[in-house]
This record gives structure tokens, sequence and C-alpha cells, in this order.
């Protein structure tokens, strides 16, 4: 199924990230953890790509079998800037071959070596070209693009962060998933402006469950998100006491969700990290609102 069927419904649903083993001792452990998720038949599943394509084969692994054990719509992710063009071909190949629909079409980060070497070099420079790239192959796909609503921590304003976004929906993007946020308030921002820049298709929600105190640090690292003072005080409060903060994460991301659905969001991104209890969770506290 192409996730842009799932899109243009009303109804409301929410879809699960899950990542791909590090390598091949974490392999069943995390099938299984995806399996547990698959269980919960969310929306659709999107199974990330290892940063510079390290553990790609297990991306494509992982997605395939939730879409033919769980017949739950998956979407793959691919990160081009340090692969060639061959390798990123075979890869789509390989996407179709499994039967699957939707690509996250995506740069990834730039490592400090690869800062350093010479651009001019490299097969794609933006997630841009990956999409120009897929487009061109005559590849089928649904395609997925990344989105900052507190800008890409490279870019220096919001203005040229979203030309370059209409870019990569004019070039086939056929909806946009958003980094991590903490406050709803940034979203809508976001959401006037980029409406008003032309940007018309549909807009992903990521929500991230903050369940433990050592996780506040990396993912505020990562996405340079903006943290709340409402959610810095509980960070503060239960941040040491792991079954208390997992509690008060999961009730600060449901209250995230209920506020994006009240406001005319249809499908939220979770963020499970591998995590089918935080998961179960959500959807339990949403059992009604979901239907
Ligand atoms: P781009 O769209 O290329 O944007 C990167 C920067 O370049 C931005 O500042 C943008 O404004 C600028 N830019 C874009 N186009 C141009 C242009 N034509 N000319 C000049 N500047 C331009 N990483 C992984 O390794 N694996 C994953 O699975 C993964 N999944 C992700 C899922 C989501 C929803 C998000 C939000 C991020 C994900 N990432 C993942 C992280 C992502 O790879 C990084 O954020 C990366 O730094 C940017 O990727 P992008 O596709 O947004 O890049």
């Amino acid at each position: 199924m192409k996730l842009t069927e799932l899109f243009n419904q009303d109804k409301l649903s929410l879809s699960f990230e899950v990542f791909p083993p590090k390598n091949d001792t974490a392999f069943e452990s995390v099938k299984h953890a995806t399996e547990e998720i698959a269980a919960l038949h969310p929306s659709f599943m999107s199974v990330t790509y290892g940063a510079g394509g390290g553990t790609s084969r297990y991306t494509l692994e992982i997605a395939k079998n939730i879409k033919e054990r769980y017949g739950v719509p998956t979407l793959a992710h691919l990160t081009c800037v340090s692969s060639t063009k061959e390798t990123v071909h075979e890869k789509i190949k390989q996407i179709r071959e499994a039967g699957i629909q939707n690509v996250m079409a995506l740069r990834g980060d730039l490592t400090p070596e690869l800062e350093q070497s010479d651009r001019s070099k490299w097969a794609y420079r933006h997630a841009v070209d990956l999409i120009r790239d897929i487009k061109e192959m005559g590849a089928d796909f649904c395609i997925g693009g990344a989105c900052y609503p507190e800008i890409h921590p490279e870019s220096t304003n919001q203005k040229e962060d979203i030309k370059y976004l209409k870019e990569k929906v004019d070039a086939g993007c056929s909806f946009l998933t958003t980094q991590m946020f903490f406050d709803n308030n940034l979203l809508y921002n976001f959401l006037y402006k980029i409406r008003e820049a032309g940007i018309t298709v549909p807009i992903i929600p990521g929500v991230m469950p903050i369940t433990n105190g050592n996780q506040v640090e990396r993912a505020v690292k990562l996405s340079g998100s903006f943290m709340p003072q409402r959610f810095k005080s509980l960070v503060d409060k239960f941040g040491t006491t792991p079954a208390a903060m997992k509690q008060a994460g999961i009730a600060y991301a449901t209250d995230q969700i209920i506020d994006l659905f009240a406001n005319g969001i249809t499908n939220v991104h979770v963020y499970s990290m591998n995590k089918p209890d935080v998961a179960a969770q959500i959807l339990s506290n949403l059992s009604d609102i979901l239907g």
C-alpha cells in the first residue's frame, strides 16, 4: 500500500518508527521487538537506515518481515550522502523486489570525514538528488522526505530551509515527516509557513516519547529540539526514577498527540525506539480517540 492512500483518509491513526540492529548478534531481539510493535497494527511502520549505510541489509529484512507477516505497510528509509550511484541503484532495486512501495529519501548526516572531503566528487549532495534519481529510474514508489519545524541544524535561516524543502516536493516527494519536537506550537507555526510557501503535501508530525532521563540529552543533541519548561520540569522531577519517568514521558507524548489530532492532524508518527511496551501504552491511552 502506498502511504498517500492512507494520508488521504480522515481516520485518525498512529504509525511507529523502528530501527534495525547494528550487528547480527542483535538481529533476533530487534526483529522480535519490531514484530511486537507490528502486532499492534499501526497504520504503517518506518524502518530507519543506519548512518553511512552500515546496517542497510537489515533495514530491508525488517521492513519485509513486518509487511509479509503482519500486513503492516512499511516505509524503508534510504540515505545517499556517502553512497555511490551504483550502491543506491542496487538498493532501490532490492526495495522494489521486496514489494515495498514506500521510500523515505534522505541525505543522511555528515560525518567529520565527509565534511572534509571534496563535495564535487559526491554522487549525491542533498536528498533532492536522491529523489530525482529515484524518479529518473522510473521506480513507482511513494517517496517521503524529512522536514524540520525548528530548521535543519545546517541551515542559516528558515526561509532558505523551506525553499529547499519545496524543491524536494517539486522533485517528487509525496509527503514529509517531521523531526521530533516537544512544543506543538512550533509545528503549527511551521505548517503555516510551508503552506504559505506552496507546499501542500501531507505533513506527518514525528513525536518522540522520552521514557528515560538519559535519553533527553541525546535526543536534544541529535535533533536540536527546544525543550519547553513544562517538559524540563518533568525531567527534573522524574528523570532519575525510571518507572516514573517512563509514565510521565508517555503521558507527555500522549498529550502532544491528542493536541495534534484536535488541531487537524490525522496521522502522527511515533519514534517508538523499538519499545513495544511504550507503543502499546500510547495506543491504549488513545483507544477511544482512535476508535
Ligand atoms: P536535505 O534535505 O538534503 O537537507 C540537508 C540540509 O541541506 C538542510 O539544511 C537543507 O536546507 C539543505 N539543502 C537541501 N537541499 C539543498 C540544496 N539543493 N542546496 C543547498 N542546500 C540544500 N538519518 C539516517 O542516517 N537514517 C535514517 O533513517 C534517518 N531517518 C530520518 C527520518 C526523519 C523523519 C528525519 C527528520 C531525519 C532522519 N535522519 C536519518 C536524519 C537525516 O539524515 C539528517 O537530518 C540529515 O542531516 C539531513 O537529511 P535530509 O534528508 O533532511 O537532507
